[in-house]
Formats: C-alpha cells, sequence, structure tokens
C-alpha cells in the first residue's frame, strides 16, 4: 500500500538511478502521463509491468480508483514524461488524496530540468522561486507584476515558440539589464546555456531558430537598503548565528 513518484531521465537516458530501476521492477503498476513515451523507457529498461495512463485530462476521475487499488494492498509508480512527477506535472491530487487516506507517499530524487538550469546559470542558488509556467493569458500580467518585487532568483519553464516575448516581458518588468540565462536541451547533445543581461539573451536569441525544451532562471531585484544582504554578496556577518 504504496505510492512511489519515480523521476524520469529529461532527455539523457543514462539518468535514471539503480533505485528507480529496482522500483519501477518492483511496483504491481505503473502509471503514466503517456503511455506510449513511458513505453519507450520501460522496453529500454527491460520493464514489463502493467502501465496506465494518468494525465491531467482524467486525474481528477481516476484518483478515487487508483487510492482504492493502493487501500487494496497494491504499490502504484506514477512517472511523467520527462523529470519528476508534480513538478508542472500531474501528481499532486493523487498525492494529496494517498495522504488524506494514511497511504504512504514517497518520492525518489532523480532528474527535474530546473536544479540543473539553476546550477549552470551561475545567477545566486542561496535562495530561488520555482514559477514553472507562467499563465499564457489570463492573469500573466499579474503575476509578472509580483515578481517585479521578487529579490530571490525566479526560474520559469517556457517553450521554444513563446522564449522571445517572454524575455522582452521580463525586460519590460526587471529591466533589460537585469541577469538571467536560458537553458536549452539540458543533458541533451545540444544542451545549450547561454548567460548575460535579458537584452543580450533577447539579440542572441532572435537570430536563431530556437527549438527544443528551455528553462529561464532570472536574477531577483537588489535588496532594499537595510534588509539582509545575500549570502553570496559574501558579507555574511560572523556572528549571524549568534544572533539567530
Ligand atoms: N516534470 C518535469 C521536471 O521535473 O522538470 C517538467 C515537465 S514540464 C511539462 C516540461 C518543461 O520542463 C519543458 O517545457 C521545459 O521548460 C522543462 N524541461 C524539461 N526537460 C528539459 C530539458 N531537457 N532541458 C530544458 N528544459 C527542460
Amino acid at each position: 500500500m504504496k505510492l512511489y513518484l519515480v523521476p524520469t531521465p529529461i532527455g539523457n537516458l543514462d539518468d535514471i538511478t539503480l533505485r528507480a530501476i529496482k522500483i519501477l521492477q518492483s511496483v504491481d503498476s505503473i502509471l503514466a502521463e503517456d503511455t506510449r513515451t513511458s513505453g519507450v523507457l520501460l522496453r529500454h529498461l527491460q520493464i514489463s509491468k502493467p502501465l496506465h495512463s494518468y494525465h491531467i485530462f482524467n486525474e481528477h476521475q481516476t484518483v478515487q480508483r487508483l487510492v482504492n487499488q493502493m487501500k487494496e494492498g497494491k504499490t502504484l509508480a506514477l512517472i511523467s514524461d520527462a523529470g519528476t512527477p508534480g513538478i508542472s506535472d500531474p501528481g499532486f491530487l493523487l498525492v494529496r488524496e494517498c495522504i488524506k487516506n494514511d497511504i504512504i507517499v514517497e518520492c525518489l530524487p532523480g532528474p527535474t530540468a530546473f536544479v540543473p538550469a539553476l546550477v549552470n546559470s551561475g545567477l545566486p542558488n542561496d535562495r530561488f522561486t520555482f514559477e514553472g509556467f507562467l499563465p499564457h493569458k489570463k492573469g500573466r500580467q499579474t503575476r509578472l507584476g509580483e515578481l517585479g518585487a521578487e529579490e530571490r532568483t525566479m526560474i520559469f519553464y517556457e517553450s521554444p515558440h513563446r522564449l522571445i516575448k517572454t524575455l522582452q516581458q521580463f525586460a519590460e518588468v526587471f529591466g533589460a539589464e537585469r541577469q538571467a540565462s536560458v537553458s536549452r536541451e539540458l543533458t541533451k547533445i545540444f544542451e545549450e546555456n547561454q548567460r548575460g543581461p535579458l537584452s543580450e539573451l533577447i539579440a542572441y536569441f532572435a537570430q536563431k531558430t530556437i527549438k527544443g525544451e528551455i528553462v529561464i532562471c532570472v536574477q531577483g531585484r537588489e535588496p532594499v537598503k537595510g534588509k539582509a544582504k545575500r549570502v553570496y554578496d559574501n558579507e555574511v556577518d560572523d556572528n549571524e548565528d549568534a544572533n539567530d
């Protein structure tokens, strides 16, 4: 009676942990966002298990049935097309229902796109906010307006055809000189990490045909005077702990 959330590679198929393989081999069945995509991975791993579809269009209807299966003693694994289930992917509803029903939930550590993007960005990573996909229409400007005051590094998922427009909107809200990074095709053959002010990133990508999967990181705004300094400013007070 357990739910495992099992991260899968975001590109490079070698990025699956030994434990992820063991868990996928041991469960009663696997829930997948897209059974065809996951079928390819499972065949590559030589794992043959009942595979059921679990995606945003059926999760509300299927959650209770899945919870019942686990209450009857079954152990299930949820995987998404890539990365960690529940991170900009289905999973949250099922996790919440399992917790309500005292079913053990265990998310394995593993691939997810935003961590390597943040670390590769070279931007401060002592504190950050994961924003996932911005709303496309309704609520987009409001969200961007709220982020204008954000001091932590912000992480966004974006599709290639919206990249330029989004970078331009960021330049309007955060200023064209704000430092940012665009990580494309992480862990894949054509991985690319571009870093610099938003103005330079816009100029660079405007000349290109943009393909693949993308994470954008944007530095937060400078802290307001008098507030705590950032750790990376190398001005950490020696007595910091004593003051806690
Ligand atoms: N669950 C995934 C995770 O843990 O990162 C995220 C799934 S979300 C539907 C897909 C988005 O993640 C893409 O549009 C892109 O923004 C980002 N992404 C996934 N794989 C990526 C990669 N290899 N390189 C860059 N971004 C990636």
